[in-house]
């Protein structure tokens, strides 16, 4: 059997899973596949020899024009990809309905067809690149979930400890560079293990999340309130001054001790210290700060507890 070449070629443009058309320097269709009918609803002979504004005047027109100029004044291969541009043409995909993929995302790539050295026309091809950009997007969605995981204390949905001392760490080196102000306080819940001992393991993590997220809720946006240990939290308050946050300290150590934590209809009391400190010239790191605010908790618990004690 002997097919042409040429037919044979034609046949494959036709039945190729991608758009194949091309463009003169006007902006004119010269050649429209299949792929480009079923998706367009329009027939070559609808857009044949007509601009390609005509049919498609949503189509972005400077950035297009241009795009096609370079090829034809550069004579070499020009490329767009969804990241950049999610599709050109408004064409549906064939996927469920999927959260933020409106149409078929496309990559394009833009061919200089040359006749002895000079470029006589453009051969765009479009891809549906849909199911990249879905898999693409739920990966996305996937790391940030497992970031936000990651920077949380499973327990009480809090700041973890790894994330607490990151913050610390920048806002340290913040206030080295620029002075100001910043403090830190340690808040230990007292006998928490006759607490554990009297109530069960369990009223006992249930007292260790009602207590943070009653804390969470008085402290500020940009404060960042954190599970330091098992029962010991971390509270960083950037531009608070020692005396300021002492007096966070008292507000959160009565939001602790005013209201017992009911557990199975069975109240049960908690208070905390607190320990404060504030980062001054002469400090040389971080983590001499949390050392002080816990030197300062330790001062706290051995004045009887349910206090708030500065470093000094
Ligand atoms: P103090 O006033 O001196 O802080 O006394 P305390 O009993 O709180 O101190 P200690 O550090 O001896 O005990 C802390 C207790 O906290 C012991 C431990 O079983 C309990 N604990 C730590 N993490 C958790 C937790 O995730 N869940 C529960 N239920 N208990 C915890
Ligand atoms: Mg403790
Ligand atoms: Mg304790």
């Amino acid at each position: 059997m002997n097919v042409p070449v040429d037919s044979l070629s034609d046949l494959v443009v036709e039945r190729v899973g991608f758009g194949i058309f091309v463009l003169d320097r006007d902006m004119n269709v010269l050649m429209w596949n299949r792929f480009m009918q079923d998706h367009s609803g329009l027939t070559p002979d609808q857009v044949v020899g007509r601009s390609l504004y005509t049919h498609f005047p949503e189509l972005p027109r400077v950035w297009l024009s241009r795009k096609i100029e370079s090829v034809f004044q550069l004579g070499s291969f020009a490329f767009s990809s969804w990241e950049q541009r999610p599709y050109l043409f408004k064409f549906d995909h064939d996927r469920p309905i999927t959260g933020g993929v409106d149409f078929m995302q496309q990559d394009c790539t833009f061919m200089p067809l040359m006749r002895e050295r000079e470029v006589v026309a453009v051969c765009v091809t479009i891809s549906d690149v849909t199911h990249v950009s879905i898999v693409q997007r739920e990966r996305e969605e996937a790391v940030a979930k497992l970031q936000e995981y990651a920077d949380r204390d499973g327990l009480t949905g809090i700041a973890n400890r790894r994330f607490f001392e990151a913050r610390l760490r920048d806002e340290y080196t913040r206030w080295q560079r620029y002075g100001g102000d910043m403090s830190v306080l340690l808040f230990d819940l007292d006998h928490f293990k006759k607490i554990n001992d009297q109530f069960g393991h369990g009223v006992g993590d249930t007292v260790l999340r009602v207590m943070a997220q009653r804390v969470a809720e008085v402290v500020r946006a940009q404060d960042t309130f954190g599970r330091f240990g098992g029962e010991e939290f971390a509270l960083l308050l950037p531009c608070t001054p020692l005396e300021d946050a002492m007096r966070v300290a008292e507000k959160i150590r009565c939001t602790i001790a005013d209201t017992p934590v009911e557990v199975q209809g069975t109240c049960v009391p908690v208070t905390a210290s607190v320990g404060g400190a504030s980062a001054r010239v002469g400090v040389p790191s971080y983590d001499v700060l949390i050392n002080e605010a816990d030197a300062a908790l330790y001062s706290a618990k051995r004045q009887g507890r349910n206090r708030s004690v500065a470093f000094v």
